[in-house]
Parts: structure tokens; sequence; C-alpha cells
């Protein structure tokens, strides 16, 4: 069920932890590449109760950075699944 287009990324993908498959964030990405960034405007819903980690499995799936002035979570390889 694809929603007509707006500005900007309208498609959201769910997050999940590679490791133990707990729904983590809920991101709209834009583009259609691999996931390497979560800019925190665009995460729809977290999960998450501690930043950067699995609640489920403590894993730690990403690293605050700040790209091109606005806070962004970097995911740490492999450690996410999106759907
Ligand atoms: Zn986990």
């Amino acid at each position: 069920m694809a929603k007509p287009n707006k500005k900007g990324p309208s498609k959201t993908v769910n997050i999940f932890c590679s490791r133990c498959k707990t729904l983590l964030l809920k991101y709209r990405k834009g583009g259609t590449g691999a996931l390497v960034k979560c800019f925190k405007e665009r995460i729809v819903d977290d999960h998450t109760t501690t930043p950067h980690e699995c609640p489920h499995c403590q894993q730690v799936f990403s690293r605050f950075a700040m790209i091109k002035g606005t806070p962004a979570y970097k995911i740490i390889g492999g450690k996410l699944t999106v759907k």
C-alpha cells in the first residue's frame, strides 16, 4: 500500500536488531541504498530505552554522529536488519 509521494522521504522502514529481531526504530528512509545512517529528525518511532542499544540483547547498533550539522545515528555494519 504505497502512499503518494510528498516532498522528502516518505517511505518508512522498520529497523530490527540483527541478533534478536527486536524492532528498534521506524525510520523515514530516503533513497534506495543500504542504510548506513539515520538522521534523528527522521526517526518516526524509537523503541530503544538506551540510545544506540538494543533493549532486548544490549547489542550496540549505532554511534552518535553529526552529519552536516544534523544529529544522526551512524549504523554499525551488520548489526541491523531493515525491512
Ligand atoms: Zn537485540
